[in-house]
């Protein structure tokens, strides 16, 4: 079977990982890397002693591979130029086995995009010797396949030779469980969508992740030439209190974060930033959401004719920054956002160049 996952095609076959023409295969290895038996003997079997020495060099130098983790070597007589070393759990029947089993496939993906590999074979790694549930085993494979060809991959193929008829016919009938998955947007308003994915968990059941869409925003701790901070004072519906927060806006479509704050610092508190810096960027609450905030420090401030828009609800504070930190300690300011923006400028606030030091 053969399907494309974005610009990356699948293709799951019956066969031996010893003989793939891909530029690498991925070996279902133990954590001594001193070879074993099922395919790890195979490999080395096939790869000749070459794979074998460089094992050992990488085990002088880091003893050894982690269950869960990934290690490369070249693939001696192999058809294949690199062999992929990865260490999948020994079934256990607890929870973290399908992590381990996860994190095999996705370090061994990582490794492979980072040494720009374009075409990969894995075996089905674990449901040998280690005897992961072999259902199980293909749900979180092809699990963590899917999710990592989400983004933009330099991967052409990524192929999986699975031994025999019978577990070729799991693996083909778990990706068509997995691509008959549905997204809907269950509701789309002015500030945030709702997207409902449906998701394929280890065991098979499927259940809903909700996920808030959220274009993003972009806040500034103004700091006055007198060392005080600008806030303003509002009463927010979500909260149902009034909120402290630095200025802040929601990005206009393609907007950057640096012209959001630079308009938000005019229509909210009247000042025209002479200098913008970043300090950082994160996510809110990523369990839910996909917003991401900018976080500057506004300096060299002018003040200009207050452009309110529709801000005129809001009253401008100005705190020194030991009055901002009290408030902060006694729970009076509660914004994240603000917290974390005073919180870094406390903790750098006299370095030339913030994140240098
Ligand atoms: P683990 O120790 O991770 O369980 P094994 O090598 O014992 O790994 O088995 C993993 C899977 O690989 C099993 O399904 C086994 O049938 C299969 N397998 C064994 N030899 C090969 C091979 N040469 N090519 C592809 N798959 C193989």
């Amino acid at each position: 079977m053969e399907v494309m996952i974005g610009k990356t095609k699948l293709s799951l076959i019956q066969g031996d990982i010893t003989q793939q023409n891909t530029e690498a295969i991925v070996n279902a290895a133990n954590t001594s890397l001193l070879g074993g038996g099922g395919v790890d003997g195979a490999i080395h079997r096939v790869g000749g002693p070459q794979i074998l020495k460089e094992c050992k060099e990488i085990r002088a130098r880091q003893g050894g591979c982690h269950t869960g983790k990934a290690v490369i070597t070249g693939g001696g007589k192999l058809k294949a130029r690199w062999v992929i070393h990865t260490v999948g759990p020994i079934w256990s029947g607890k929870n973290n086995d399908d992590n381990l089993l996860r994190n095999a496939y996705c370090n061994s993906l990582t490794l492979a995009e980072e040494k720009g590999i374009r075409a990969i074979a894995f075996p089905s790694i674990s449901t040998g010797a280690y005897l992961f549930p072999l259902e199980r085993a293909a749900r979180v494979a092809l699990t963590a396949l899917n999710d990592f060809l989400k983004k933009p991959r330099c991967l052409e193929e990524v192929r999986f030779v699975l031994f025999s008829k019978e577990i070729l016919k799991v693996y083909e009938d778990c990706w068509k469980e997995i691509s008959g998955l549905k997204s809907k947007l269950a509701y789309e308003g002015k500030v945030v969508k709702l997207r409902l994915d449906e998701l394929l968990l280890p065991d098979g059941r499927k259940s809903i992740h909700e996920t808030v869409e959220h274009r993003g925003a972009a806040c500034a701790i103004p700091l006055l030439p007198d060392g005080r901070v600008v806030l303003v004072k509002q009463f927010r519906q979500a909260t149902g209190e009034i909120i402290y927060e630095i200025p802040a806006g929601r990005l206009e479509e393609g907007e950057e974060p640096q012209d959001c704050i630079k308009r938000e610092l005019m229509e909210e508190i009247g000042y025209r930033a002479g200098k913008l810096e970043l300090l950082l960027f994160y996510y809110v609450s990523p369990g839910f959401s996909n917003e991401m905030i900018h976080i500057f420090r506004a300096t060299g401030l002018k003040e200009e004719k207050q452009d309110t828009g529709e801000h005129e609800l809001l009253e401008i504070v100005t705190l020194s920054l030991p009055e901002a930190f009290k408030m902060i300690k006694e729970g009076k300011i509660r914004d994240g956002k603000t917290i974390l923006g005073l919180l870094l400028i406390r903790s750098k606030l006299s370095t030339a160049n913030f994140w240098n030091q």
